[in-house]
């Protein structure tokens, strides 16, 4: 059954005008669904007994189920939810001193096969719908509602691609963006891509003004086709142009998203390359430790030699962060917990 958060303001009106209702009704609607968080129809006691019957009838609410909570001493908690067709996802809370931030999953598996990520162990099987997205939200929110807490910040980091999905992505920021939703800023919304050039580029001219994350990993073509084989559709010098159009067109700050792998990517001489190709643009490198997976052979860089990383990229003009790592104590890399529960279910 549909979920009934999968209907941005537009929509929700439509479905009602459908239904012989007046258009005040959505704002009703989503009161309830966003402010006072209800999880059943009945409870919106301001709407007719008859309208309650169909939205029964035509939808659900919550359209996650949990399967499995794991918490680390940091109290990063990683959610393993089913969704209704029995598929499994993972959504992540992260406490920063910037606020709460959840990690969206937007699709179930992934088809970008990035050599180094847990998440593309298992391929797509399909897209989330928006609904799906804001129902990983609201469940976290649902929780924290009981310590008078908030989530503050979204981060689509989760297993997928977002721009593989992106009428269904730009859909869920809507709703979680809106006034009536749930009204968490733009400015605290952020995209990740692994760099898919048409959709940056309608991304941009969209003039959408949620953050762009790009997740780059390697400062030259050669290097980043061994990592993440989207790079042989889209080369280097296009997803550049794409980024300077989106940078120039509105006037955001990007983020470059820099995984350190030990002996493959964090050289001083990687370093060097990566700020020759970046400097001047308005962004930033987010250097982030590898979370290893068993599966693969990559190791995470050492401090020292990420420390020196960072250096060589703030030496030559380029800022960047070092992140330091949430949630090493449980299964907390991209798809990590999925694939775990995937293979012991194939296993029994
Ligand atoms: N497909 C999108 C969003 C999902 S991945 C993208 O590629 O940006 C979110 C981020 O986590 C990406 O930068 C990805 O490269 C990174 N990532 C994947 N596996 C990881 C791991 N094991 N350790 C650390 N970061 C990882």
């Amino acid at each position: 059954m549909q979920t009934i958060y999968d209907l941005n303001m537009k929509q929700m009106e439509e479905m009602l005008a459908s239904l012989g209702q007046k258009s005040y009704r959505a704002k009703q609607l989503y009161s309830w669904l966003y402010r006072k968080r209800v999880l059943t129809f009945e409870e919106m006691t301001d709407l007719p007994a008859a309208l309650i019957a169909q939205l029964r009838q035509n939808y659900c609410i919550m359209p996650v189920e949990l399967i499995e909570k794991q918490v680390a001493k940091d109290l990063t908690a990683k959610y393993l939810f089913r969704l209704q067709d029995g598929s499994t996802i993972e959504t992540v809370l992260m406490h920063f001193n910037f606020g709460k931030s959840v990690c969206v999953t937007s699709q179930v598996g992934c088809n970008m096969a990035c050599t180094f990520c847990a998440s593309g162990l298992l391929k797509k099987q399909r897209d989330l719908t928006a609904g799906e997205m804001t129902g990983q939200i609201m469940f976290v929110q649902k929780e924290l509602d009981s310590q008078n807490a908030r989530v503050d910040n979204i981060v689509v980091m989760g297993t997928g691609e977002p721009f593989d999905n992106y009428d269904h992505v730009m859909d869920f920021c809507k709703v979680v963006n809106s006034d009536h939703g749930l009204a968490i800023g733009a400015r605290h919304i952020t995209i990740s891509t692994c760099g898919i050039v048409p959709k940056i580029r309608q991304f941009a001219e969209e003039h959408y003004q949620y953050n762009l994350a790009v997740s780059l990993h390697a400062p030259n073509d050669e290097m980043r086709r061994k990592l993440m084989p989207v790079a042989k559709a889209y080369p280097m010098d296009e997803l550049m142009g794409a980024l300077k159009k989106y940078s120039e067109e509105n006037h955001r700050r990007l983020t470059f998203e820099y995984i350190l792998l030990k002996g493959v990517n964090d050289s001083s001489a990687c370093a060097v390359e990566l700020a020759d190709l970046i400097r001047g643009m308005n962004a930033y490198v987010n250097l982030i430790p590898y979370n290893e997976v068993d599966e693969n052979g990559y190791r995470t860089t050492d401090e020292k030699s990420a420390l020196r990383f960072y250096d060589v990229l703030m030496k030559h003009g380029v800022k960047a962060t070092l992140r330091t790592k949430h949630g090493d104590d449980i299964d907390a890399a991209c798809g990590q917990l999925r694939a775990k529960h995937e293979r012991n279910k194939t296993a029994s």
